[in-house]
């Protein structure tokens, strides 16, 4: 399929496409790109100076680049003998390669956002000599020019994608390197060590040093402990880019539905509904803090299954396995129920757990020292409980600090520390561990004193998916390198 696509995407073409979304708007892009850009923007347009103006340079035989044009979309009649119809005036911007985003030239006609304009506009370019573009057609030309690498690549998607503040600015730090400069000293040190075992083994017989066993074994364990970091990192990563799956358990009529719209309500506004996607639980998206937190109520199963306490216990446990955090929430004005310890009992093994007692503006029937004392007993010594927070969802009380307490207790090691680095995508998390994966063969090759040659076998094992991150080849990387430490005339 991969490959169908690509080879229908000639690299020679030039493309066209509406950048803008579809529907109508205050203004619409149609961006083109390729060798023939500039030429299909001069046949299509002409140029005005002013409203009223017609500019001596009617066929826009010179479009400065870097520099925005008002010029004027006429139907096909138009653009020669200034005698069409206007359909819009646009606004032209012409940037040359190799500077360009995708590294050629590209014309931006910026019109008014109808989609009835945009439509002509496209078809008069795809009818002068572009082909419509492919999705991310833009950005792949702009990867096989070098504009950008891999990983940039991919955060161009993840930045347009971004449902949340926060994501848009870990995907624009990304899409200025920030994956591949993370991983370059660890590169650099592979391909040092490469460069070192090979340079040994191809000129054994001259002066260059052999490194120890030892050597090899403490520069390979460092470079391990790096990538192993760098991958860890997408455990967090993860739910900053999909988000925290959120299950609110309980039994029935403590408060859960009530809960669920107050932990919603401050961002309703970009709320989406997905009823019944999992299971018939309703889960719903919001954002605490620039993290989307999707919520599964699990208020709906009884309903749907059966009035027994064992289902909904079983139920219950099911969206608290699945979910990152489990908020359970008990009725502060009863005492707790054999449903409630039930659940308390199992859940609080699952070291996820937050208790939520709600319905504080009635008399208290539950206290922190009691519950405390309740999940102690279901827990080992070592094991720490779970934070117990009150709250009144009736009244919206306490409901800050419950939106904190399920950030701290979800991604402890983002709270005070959001400027850190993590990998954010699968694709990349999965190419690091592949190599932490082929280092640690190294590893023990090294330590049963294969030869070098098996060794560097691993060892580019180890690069291969490093540069996969990147999408680039540093065959030339390592003969510079080996070469570099060689003295002058040998
Ligand atoms: P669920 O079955 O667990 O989803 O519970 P609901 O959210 O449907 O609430 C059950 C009942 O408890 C409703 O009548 C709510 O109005 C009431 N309720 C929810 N939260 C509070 C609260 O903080 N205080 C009081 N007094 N009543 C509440």
């Amino acid at each position: 399929m991969r490959c169908g696509r690509m080879g229908r995407m000639n690299p020679e073409d030039t493309i066209a496409a509406i950048a803008t979304p579809a529907g109508r708007g205050g203004i619409g892009v149609v961006r083109i790109s390729g060798s023939a850009a500039a030429l299909i923007a001069r046949r299509l347009l002409r140029s005005r100076k002013t409203p009223g103006q017609i500019d001596a340079d009617p066929g826009m035989a010179f479009i400065e680049s870097w520099r925005v044009h008002l010029a004027e979309l006429a139907d096909e009649n138009g653009q020669a003998d200034e005698k069409g119809q206007v359909i819009d005036r646009v606004l032209v911007s012409f940037f040359p390669g190799p500077r360009s985003y995708t590294g050629e030239d590209v014309v931006e006609i910026s019109c008014h956002g109808s989609p009835v304009v945009l439509r002509y506009l496209l078809e008069r370019c795809l009818a002068t000599g572009a082909r419509l573009a492919e999705p991310g057609e833009f950005t792949l030309r702009a990867f096989l020019n070098g504009r950008m690498d891999l990983s940039q690549a991919e955060a161009v998607r993840d930045l347009i994608e971004a449902q949340t503040l926060y994501q848009a600015k870990i995907a624009a730090q990304q899409m200025d390197g920030a994956v591949s400069n993370w991983l370059a000293p660890c590169k650099k040190e592979l391909v040092d060590l490469i460069a070192a075992l090979e340079a040994g083994i191809d000129f054994a017989e001259d002066d260059v040093g052999v490194l120890s066993q030892a050597l090899i074994g403490a520069r390979l364990d460092s470079m391990a402990q790096q990538l192993h970091r760098i991958a860890g990192s997408f455990r967090i990563g993860k739910m900053i880019h999909q988000g925290l799956m959120l299950a609110i358990v309980g039994r029935p009529n403590v408060g859960k539905s009530s809960l669920f719209n107050c932990l919603l309500e401050r961002d309703r506004a970009i709320v989406t509904a997905t009823p019944g996607t999992t299971r018939d639980l309703v889960s719903e998206t919001a954002e605490v803090e620039g993290i989307p937190l999707r919520f599964v109520d699990t208020a709906g199963i009884r309903e749907a299954f059966d009035e027994a306490e064992a289902i909904g216990v079983r139920k219950s446990m099911e969206a608290a396995a699945e979910s990152d955090l489990t908020l359970l929430v008990l009725d502060g004005s009863a005492d707790l129920a054999t449903e409630d310890r039930n659940l308390l009992a199992k859940l609080a093994a699952l070291d996820k757990l937050l208790v939520v007692v709600n319905k504080c503006d009635l008399p208290a029937r539950l206290t922190k020292q009691g519950l405390d004392a309740e999940l102690r007993g279901g827990l080992n010594a070592e094991s720490k409980p779970p934070p117990v927070l009150f709250v009144c969802a009736l009244r919206r009380e306490g409901i800050g600090p419950l939106r904190r307490a399920i950030l701290e207790a979800a991604l402890p090691a983002l709270s005070g520390n959001r400027e850190a680095q993590f990998l954010t995508n699968i694709r990349q998390e999965r190419l690091v561990s592949e190599a932490v994966g082929a280092l640690a063969a190294a590893r023990s090759a090294a330590e049963n004193n294969l030869p070098h040659e098996m060794l560097l076998l691993d060892l580019y094992g180890a690069l291969r998916p490093l540069n996969a991150i990147t999408g680039e080849t540093t065959v030339e990387d390592i003969l510079t390198q080996i070469f570099s430490t060689f003295c002058i005339g040998k």
